[in-house]
Order: structure tokens, then C-alpha cells, then sequence
């Protein structure tokens, strides 16, 4: 075999996942480790969804690295563009630069259980690594849902994760398929702009204001005089939505009472009862993704936008047709239909230790070990793995506890010393699902009556975490090595075998 590099870790992809693995490992004195990025530059999701309109809806202060914080956010809900320069600084300020290999997409990873390393081929060449972090995060490969005729038309067809800045839609007509949270922040943004926009909204989401101003100059000052006082911003909207997580978790009921608070968001705009029937969901609040704008139900009250409660069935030449029979003729159609999340592409190059996918091992549904490791992956971690989404608060508080679990296995491995690895034990993958999927049974995303992104094929929950960040974090805090075999290569295990006279294989489980 030709020689390669090898490093102790390779992280994969350079969103605020990746970056914050690469700044902790550099935190635990690891410098031999690579972060490996498909595209041109970093800021995964945050590089990708550049449309119109794109922003956070969770709040700046809160949305960023606890050991990064920003005094200067400009807005209490960041736009797209100043969080993407949030991580490119934070490339440059902890020293990423050099670790980072732009263009240098993750082809196949195979389990070597002689040598106990990953073999990595990317588009640039392979190389092999001790310890892998998948950081590509579950919002990385839009998806588009497979419509009849669309191959035939002959308009512009882009999705919102991929937006086609050259094409002007200014006086187009335009359909945008979907009402998740990417699509309510596009329709306010083109709808002054195009002649007509034909919205598909085959479920209504419930909508709630976003209360976005700017943070004023005096605030920043005192942010950047005295960080506590940013600290103290960061806990207390960490405490308002640390507090709401039951009503999600174990009252659903609860979250009646913000039914009435977004249907008054509603009825403030649309003043048309036939629009806001149409516009109203029948599902718990919460169920789906609470979305926050102020703009989107003004937007669809405008002359030049129709409302179809009815998703895309086919198009027809430049005829987009709804399955209530409902026809427009456009001449672009923008997908905000969502990405791959519990049938995450990246699992179909990942090969195990028993010579399988990933995504073959979970063809029934995902399944981890505390968010991070899986059965038969050994040394392979993830970042935002099954089950640790958030409904209601930051995903950056979840990645910073994943972290902190990464940090405790590599120092676990170091304390073993010699060629080791980690393999999580199928008995605790289970039982940890077990208690996720128990957990999950009260929460409003399984029992609010919706279907969505949440819930895979089979309808379980693998995206969702069903208890507070807090709680999480204090899950991940440590590794239990009892979850875990310790797995010895072979040179050592013979060298141990010939004391206890007790070698049975390659690499094989010791504890
Ligand atoms: P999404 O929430 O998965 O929404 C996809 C939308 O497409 C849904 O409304 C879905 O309808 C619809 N759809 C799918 N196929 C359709 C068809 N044939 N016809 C009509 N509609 C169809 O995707 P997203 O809006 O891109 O958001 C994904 C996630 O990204 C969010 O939940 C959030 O976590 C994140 N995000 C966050 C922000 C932010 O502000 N932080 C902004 C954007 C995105 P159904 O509801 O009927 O399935």
C-alpha cells in the first residue's frame, strides 16, 4: 500500500461543528489532526444557505461559541452573512487555517481493524487517521423532492440551500415550494421583487413575531467593556429557553396558550378569513419547528401572491401543478423543501468494522451512542448525531457538549496508551435509545399530530432531543468506558497473549 499521511484525528467539515472540534482539540493540546472541507471555504450551513433573507432565528448572543463570544453582533437575530464572517473568524483567531484542506470532499472512509486507523479517501488524495469526527452536520444536502416533469422544464428550478444569485427574479413569476423555516424567510424577501409568486404550502406552519432590532452602540460598548455583561445576555436567553423545554418535552398541553399568540400574529396581517384558514395549522404548536417572522404573513397579504394549500405534484412544461389540481405558470420554482437529515449522505461512505455502511447499519433508523459513536464504527464520532436536536434553543450549546464527550474519549484513548480504539457496545447503544425513545413518547414532537423533518421513514424520532441542554450536557460530560469495548491491535494483543496465552484474532474486544 502507498504510503500516506496519517493523523491522529480528521475532522469532517468545517461548519460550526468542525470548527469547534478543531478549536478543542487544539484546546486539548492535539495539533495532528485535519479538518477536511468538500467546498471552497468554511461556514457550512452558514456558506450554503445564502437566499434572500437568510438569518438565524435564534438569537446572536446565544447562537455562537461560548469561548468566541462576540460583543459585536449587529442584530439581536444575526443575518446570514455576519454569522458566516463569525466563522471565518473564528478560523483565523484560534489558528484553524492550517489544519483546514479546503476542497477536499470525504469520498469513502473504511475501518482498518489490523491497524486500528481510518483510511480516508477525498477528492485530493487519502490519507488515514486514528480518530475521525464527522461534523457534517444534518442541514448539508438540500433535498429535492422527486416531481414528475420537472427534468422538462424549461424555467430556472434552484434550491433555497443553493441559491442561483446570477438569475434575476426581479418581475418573474416565481413558485416556492414549501413553508419551513428557510421558505418563510424568502417569500418576505422576493415578494416585492417579483411579478408573481405562487406559494405551495402543503402544511401551514404556526408563526410566531420575530423581535429583531439592532443592538445598539451603547450595548456593544458595554459588551465589549465588560464581558460579563455579554455572559449575562447569553444566560438569560439560555434560561427563558432552558425553562420552556418541558412544555415541549412533558406538557405539550401547555403550549396552547402560544396558539393564541401566534394566531393574533396571524390575524394582525391577514385580514382575508378564507387566506387565513388556509394559513392556519391543525396541529400543537411546537409539533413542527416553531418559525419566528414578522414579515412573512404581511408578504403573502400582497396583491402578486397566491397561497396553494396543496403541495407540488407534477410540473407540465412551465405549469407547476398542486395535488388539488391548482395550475400557475411560472417561470422559476425555488425548493425550500428541506435536506437530508435522517438518511444523512454521509453515512453511505462510512464502512464499519464489519464491512457495512453506515447507513446499511442504519437502514432502520439512526442510532447512537449519547448523540456520538455507533456499534461497529469504532473511533468514529459525530457531531449533531441522532437525537441531539433542539426544538426550541441553540444547537451550538448541544455541539459545545458533544465536545466536550469528543475531549473525554481522546483523553480516555491517551490513558490507555499504546494502538487502541474505542467501540461502542451494541447493549448501550440500545439502552440509551431505549431511554431516548421512552422519553420521547410524551413530547409534543411525537404526539402533536404532525408529520415532520423530525421523524424518519419508519416515523421515530431520531433527530430530537427529548430533555433540556442542560441535561445533555451533563449526559456527555464524560465517557462511561463500560459502554465502550477496548479494542487492542494485534501486536499488542500478542504481546499480551503470550503472557496470558489467550490470542484469538486480529484486533479484538479486551474489556
Ligand atoms: P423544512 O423545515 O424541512 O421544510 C421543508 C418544507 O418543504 C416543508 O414545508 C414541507 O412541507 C415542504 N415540502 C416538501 N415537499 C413538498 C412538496 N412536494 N410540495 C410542497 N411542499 C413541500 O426545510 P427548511 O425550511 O429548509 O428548514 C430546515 C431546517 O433548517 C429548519 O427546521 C431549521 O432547523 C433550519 N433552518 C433554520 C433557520 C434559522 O433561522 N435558524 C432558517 C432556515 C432553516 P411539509 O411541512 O408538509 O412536510
Amino acid at each position: 500500500m502507498a504510503e500516506h499521511e496519517h493523523v491522529r484525528v480528521a475532522v469532517i467539515g468545517s461548519g460550526f461543528g468542525g470548527l469547534g472540534a478543531a478549536v478543542r482539540l487544539r484546546r486539548e493540546g492535539i495539533t495532528d489532526f485535519v479538518v477536511l472541507e468538500r467546498a471552497g471555504s468554511v461556514g457550512g450551513t452558514w456558506r450554503d444557505n445564502s437566499y434572500p433573507g437568510c438569518a438565524c432565528d435564534v438569537p446572536s448572543h446565544l447562537y455562537s461559541f461560548s469561548f468566541a463570544p462576540n460583543p459585536d453582533w449587529p442584530r439581536t437575530f444575526s443575518g446570514q452573512e455576519h454569522i458566516r464572517a463569525y466563522l471565518e473568524h473564528v478560523a483565523d483567531t484560534f489558528g484553524l487555517r492550517p489544519h483546514i484542506r479546503l476542497n477536499h470532499e470525504v469520498v469513502m472512509m473504511r475501518w482498518d481493524g489490523d491497524a486500528l486507523r481510518w483510511e480516508i479517501e477525498t477528492a485530493q488524495g487519502r490519507l488515514s487517521a486514528d480518530v475521525v469526527v464527522s461534523a457534517t452536520g444534518p442541514l448539508s444536502d438540500p433535498k429535492t423532492p422527486d416531481i414528475p416533469g420537472l427534468d422538462g422544464f424549461p424555467g430556472k428550478v434552484f434550491h433555497s440551500a443553493r441559491w442561483d444569485h446570477d438569475y434575476d427574479l426581479r418581475g418573474k413569476r416565481v413558485a416556492v415550494i414549501g413553508t419551513g423555516a428557510s421558505a418563510i424567510q424568502i417569500v418576505p424577501a422576493i415578494q416585492p421583487d417579483v411579478a408573481r409568486l405562487t406559494l405551495f404550502q402543503r402544511t401551514p406552519p404556526w408563526v410566531m413575531p420575530r423581535l429583531d432590532r439592532a443592538i445598539t452602540g451603547p450595548e456593544r460598548w458595554l459588551h465589549r467593556q465588560l464581558p460579563f455583561t455579554g455572559k449575562a445576555r447569553r444566560g438569560l436567553l439560555f434560561g427563558i429557553r432552558e425553562l420552556q423545554v418541558t412544555a415541549f418535552t412533558k406538557h405539550p398541553n401547555q403550549l396552547g396558550a402560544i396558539e393564541s399568540l401566534a394566531k393574533a400574529n396571524m390575524a394582525k396581517a391577514i385580514k382575508d378569513p378564507h387566506l387565513r384558514a388556509k394559513l392556519t395549522p391543525s396541529y400543537r404548536i411546537g409539533c413542527k419547528r416553531i418559525l419566528l417572522s414578522s414579515s412573512y404573513y404581511p408578504a403573502l397579504a400582497q396583491r402578486n401572491v397566491d397561497v396553494v394549500a396543496s403541495g407540488l405534484r407534477e410540473v407540465r412544461g412551465s405549469t407547476v401543478v398542486a395535488a388539488d389540481g391548482t395550475e400557475a405558470e411560472v417561470d422559476a420554482i425555488v425548493f425550500g423543501t428541506g435536506f437530508h437529515v435522517t438518511d444523512m449522505p454521509i453515512a453511505e461512505r462510512v464502512v464499519g468494522a464489519d464491512g457495512i455502511t453506515l447507513a446499511e447499519a442504519w437502514k432502520d433508523g439512526m442510532e447512537s451512542l449519547r448523540g456520538a459513536t455507533a456499534a461497529g464504527f469504532p473511533n468514529w464520532m459525530t457531531i449533531i448525531g441522532p437525537n441531539t436536536g433542539l426544538g426550541n434553543s441553540s444547537m451550538i450549546l448541544m455541539i459545545e457538549s458533544q465536545l466536550n464527550y469528543l475531549a473525554d474519549y481522546l483523553r480516555q484513548l491517551r490513558v490507555l496508551g499504546g494502538r487502541a480504539a474505542l467501540g461502542a457496545r451494541a447493549s448501550a447503544v440500545h439502552a440509551w435509545n431505549r431511554r431516548v425513545q421512552d422519553r420521547m413518547k410524551r413530547t409534543v414532537w411525537n404526539t402533536g399530530g404532525c408529520d415532520s423533518w423530525y421523524l424518519d421513514a419508519n416515523g421515530r424520532n431520531t433527530t430530537i432531543w427529548p430533555g433540556t441542554p442542560s441535561e445533555f450536557r451533563r449526559a456527555t460530560r464524560a465517557v462511561n468506558l463500560a459502554e465502550y469495548e477496548v479494542i487492542r491491535a494485534r501486536s499488542e494483543q500478542e504481546t499480551a497473549g503470550d503472557r496470558t496465552g489467550a490470542v484469538t484474532g486480529a484486533a479484538e474486544a479486551v474489556a
